[in-house]
């Protein structure tokens, strides 16, 4: 068994990548199971939020960590609120209130150009030192709503449209948003990087 920590303390996201590496023979632990301190996301890039992340729990830790770290970039908005989009509204940000700044922030602009893109990297770095960490990124098209539309998902996704499936991120099944989103490309690149590893 190859063991590995996840810089997240996402139940989630630890359960996903678990499933997808326990046939590769990785045992997954979260960060938490260390006393790891989380690092201050200092970065203005996806990739070094996401290194920056890795090398923390691999420095605490002593096991190779992976790390992601994703945001939506709007085109209007020069890429906003990109990096920061767990905290576009500020201090005490939350999904109703960067939802909010969001609609506001695009009231005025037409739909043919409220064009967007979901991004996430997703970085493995065998120790804290490691200069060649594997890096996977995964990108999704699609548009930007100012009403909601679905239950589903997280963040951003009910007013994320997908053209190829019409309708929002928040109406795919989790099992479909798994297939086609950002996050799920990265794993799947992953995955097969690591594959080739061991
Ligand atoms: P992270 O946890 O630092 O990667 O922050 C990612 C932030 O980007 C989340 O808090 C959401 O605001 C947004 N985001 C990333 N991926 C998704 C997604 O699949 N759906 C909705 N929002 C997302």
């Amino acid at each position: 068994m190859h063991k590995l920590v996840i810089a997240s303390g996402n139940q989630g996201k630890l359960r996903e990548l678990s499933a997808l590496l326990a046939p590769l023979n990785f045992e997954v632990h979260t960060q938490a199971e260390f006393n790891v301190h989380e690092a201050e996301e200092t970065g203005t890039t996806f990739v070094e939020n996401a290194i920056i992340k890795a090398r923390n729990a691999a420095e605490q830790s002593g096991l190779p960590a992976i790390a992601d770290d994703s945001g939506i970039e709007v085109d209007a908005l020069d890429g906003a609120p990109g990096v920061y989009s767990a905290r576009f509204s500020g201090p005490g940000a939350s999904d109703t209130k960067n939802n909010e700044l969001l609609v506001e922030k695009l009231r005025d602009v037409p739909e043919a150009e409220r064009t967007a893109r979901y991004r996430a990297v997703i970085v493995y770095m065998r120790h804290a030192k490691d200069p060649s960490p594997i890096i996977c990124e995964g990108s999704w098209e699609g548009r930007i709503l100012l009403e909601p539309k679905g239950q589903g998902g997280f963040g951003y996704d009910p007013y994320f449209f997908v053209p190829s499936h019409g309708c929002t991120g928040a109406e795919l099944s989790a099992e479909e948003k798994n297939r086609i989103s950002h996050r799920g490309q990265a794993l799947q690149l992953l995955v097969n990087k690591l594959q080739q590893l061991h």
